[in-house]
């Protein structure tokens, strides 16, 4: 008999021993007995041969319908295990495909569907002469092939950046390596798999996000795993997908936040990603035309290599213009400012496309009882419920509680309700009115909620059936339509005071983003910002264009004030039914944070912002340090001085490194 060492999926940073008949390779899935379930685990290591009077358990099954996982991937998920302070058996079996973790095996009729086989001839359908920027972009990914890599790609909107990464990956499938290619949204998947398609035909391609069925995920990231795909394209989840032979990983969007996981596993995967590369000897290639402040600094000190596309890729796109309407100066009826209303009127004359940004769904945000003044709010969060007038409902917009809207006002008895405030449903009512030749289209996870609306809307876009497209940032990213000529940001400025210090740079990035949707093609595009503050720093950052600029003096106030990316910086979060549970359990882990001199900065307990959601108070404590490994080591040995205590009871809590919430 062998001993065999084993990781499952438990909250434990400890391994488990069992014993097999034979050695079973590192990597393995293996079935095995664990207090009364049976769990699928993953085996790490090998204990040799078991003394007799061993009291072990047996393993249930050696899982064959996957090869062991390769030791590229061990390290991978080692590697995030440490940095983000989960136990190693949670960080591999979550990134696991739920079918590959529970579920029989994949059945062998599955294994020899397409896909599950080396493709046959492939071709790259080379479409645009590259300009001379694209050309050298190219050039120098392709040239770090063996010898690893880290490039900011920075591109405006429009500068051809996609066709970077399809050249870049055209060159790694001529080396016969595979590519993985990460996008921040699933609803982003779609466009980028059409343009994959149809530029790589022949090849195999493989899409990974949780929207695909069990079993499809299990078989994608199979056929990674095989080297049967030779293309993976994803969202974040995809980035812990095993490879036979990786050669290029592409994040398209690198600052997007939904890189970073907000539960269970708090990770980013485009670091997560730097680290693959880094190991794996590849070049990795971040694109963004509003790159994080993370990634510029990285690029600023020579860690990162950055390519520049500084214009439009098409002949004869013209970057859009920007102004701003000053609407503490002028008329705005239902939203809209009388500059905004004249100028979708006469585009809608012209017969071009127009496109509204209102960054909040629903009616509006807050009800009101005009008498007394009551305010009906989420019974599990603090804060207040949005308005769905169409479906007579309120909603909490943080955990989808929802109520109907009552009759009257449960203090005092008045009927007289009244919507405050505006959110793209009454956005849509009020321009039907306004704009009643108009064809509208609302863009929000409301109006989008069923499967395939999305892909729907697109197609009328395209085909110039809508003339006024309203919505949230569902808009803002990555889409493509010729004919839309004007974009109308309407509320900004909810942006500029709040109290995130990460707010003016998404708030660029946003603004940058929604306007690089106006004139992509050969009509000139125009973007009106409505604001009460037309002379803020950032917007006046934001019509000068100059990304390199504002960045910078970001980064200077965030190394005044202390802020990543001029530290490193972790918060322990806790999450109790009462607010003083989770406050007593963060003092009482201050008290046993190990001694680190000027090393590690530990802060007092605080409530998070959004004190209470889906009825858990919730309180965190913000740990830095100049130094990301001080950190790094500072963290594990607190982490198991918690765990060392368990006094936890009542209260749920995690470390999350590189937070994005506060
Ligand atoms: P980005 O990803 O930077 O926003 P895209 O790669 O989507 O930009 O390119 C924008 C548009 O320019 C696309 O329609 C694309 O087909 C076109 N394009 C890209 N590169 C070239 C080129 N070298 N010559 C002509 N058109 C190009
Ligand atoms: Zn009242
Ligand atoms: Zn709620």
């Amino acid at each position: 008999m062998q001993t065999i060492v084993v990781v499952v999926e438990v909250p434990l940073a400890r391994t488990f021993d069992y014993l097999a008949t034979e050695p079973v390779a590192i990597g393995s899935r293996v079935r095995v007995p664990f207090g009364r379930r049976t769990l699928v685990g993953i085996v790490v290591g090998s204990g040799g041969p078991a003394p007799a009077d061993t009291t072990l358990r047996s393993i249930d099954q050696v899982l064959e319908d996957t090869p062991p996982l390769p030791a590229e991937w061990l390290r991978l998920t080692e590697f995030a295990s440490r940095y983000y302070q989960r136990p190693l058996g949670e960080v591999m079996l979550a990134s696991l495909p739920p079918r590959l973790k529970r579920g029989p095996p994949l059945r062998a009729s599955a294994l020899r569907s397409a896909g599950q086989s080396p493709a046959g001839e492939w071709h790259f359908v080379d479409e645009h002469p590259l300009t001379q920027p694209q050309r050298a972009a190219v050039s120098d990914i392709d040239a770090a092939s063996d010898r690893s890599g880290t490039f900011l790609l920075h591109g405006i909107t429009g500068s051809g950046k996609t066709e970077v990464y399809l050249h870049a990956v055209a060159a790694t499938l001529r080396r016969q390596r595979q590519a993985l290619v990460l996008v921040p949204e699933i609803h982003l998947t779609p466009q980028l798999e059409g343009h994959f398609r149809t530029r790589f035909p022949g090849a195999q391609i493989q899409v990974m996000h949780s929207n695909r069925s069990a079993v499809e995920r299990a078989l994608a990231w199979r056929a990674a795993q095989i080297g049967s795909a030779q293309i993976v394209l994803g969202t974040r989840l995809a980035v812990f997908t095993p490879f036979s032979n990786l050669g290029l990983i592409v994040i398209d969007e690198e600052h997007d936040p939904s890189f970073k996981q907000q539960d269970s596993l708090r990770y980013s995967a485009r670091d997560v990603a730097v680290w693959r590369a880094r190991a794996g000897n590849i070049p990795i290639v971040l694109g963004s035309a509003t790159p994080s402040l993370e990634s510029h600094a990285n690029a600023s000190s020579g860690r990162y290599r950055r390519l520049t596309l500084p214009g439009r890729a098409r002949p004869g796109s013209k970057l859009p213009t920007l102004s701003l309407i000053d609407i503490g100066r002028e008329t705005v009826t239902d939203g809209l400012s009388a500059s905004l209303a004249d100028a979708i009127e006469s585009n809608l004359v012209k017969g071009e496309q127009t496109l509204l940004f209102l960054n909040r769904r629903g009616y509006a945000p807050v009800l009101a009882c005009n008498a007394c003044g009551w305010i009906p709010s989420c019974p599990r969060c603090s804060t207040h419920v949005a308005v769905h007038l169409s479906e007579r409902r309120l909603r909490c917009h943080h955990c989808g509680f929802e109520a109907r809207i009552p009759p009257r006002c449960p203090d005092c008895g008045n009927a007289d309700l009244q919507p405050f405030g505006r959110g793209t449903e009454r956005l849509e009512e009020s321009l039907a009115t306004r704009f009643p030749q108009a064809r509208l289209a609302r863009v929000d996870s409301d109006t989008m909620r069923l499967k395939g609306t999305w892909e729907a809307t697109q197609e009328a876009i395209h085909a110039g059936n809508i003339d006024l497209i309203l919505g949230t940032q569902m808009l803002a990213k990555g889409h493509d339509f010729p004919r839309l000529t004007l974009v109308g940001i309407l509320n900004a400025d909810s942006a500029l005071f709040a109290a995130d210090y990460r707010a003016p740079e998404r708030l660029f990035a946003q603004l940058q983003q929604v306007a690089g949707r106006a004139g992509r093609d050969v009509l000139p595009g125009r973007v009106l910002i409505q604001t009460r503050f037309p002379d803020h720093p950032l917007y006046r950052a934001i019509l000068a264009g100059d990304y390199n600029r504002f960045a910078q003096s970001e980064w200077l106030e965030r190394e005044r004030a202390g802020f990543p990316p001029a530290v490193a910086e972790a918060v322990i979060r806790a999450e109790a039914r009462t607010p003083e549970a989770a406050l007593v359990f963060l003092a009482r882990a201050r008290e046993l944070a190990p001694e680190a001199g000027d090393a590690v900065m530990v802060y007092d307990p605080v409530p998070m912002s959004l004190a209470r959601l889906n009825a858990w108070y919730r309180a965190h404590l913000l740990v830095q340090a100049p130094q990301r490994s001080a950190l790094q080591r500072y963290l594990t040995l607190w982490r198991s001085a918690i765990e060392a205590e368990r006094t936890q009871r009542h209260v749920r809590w995690h470390i999350d490194v590189d937070p994005i919430e506060f």
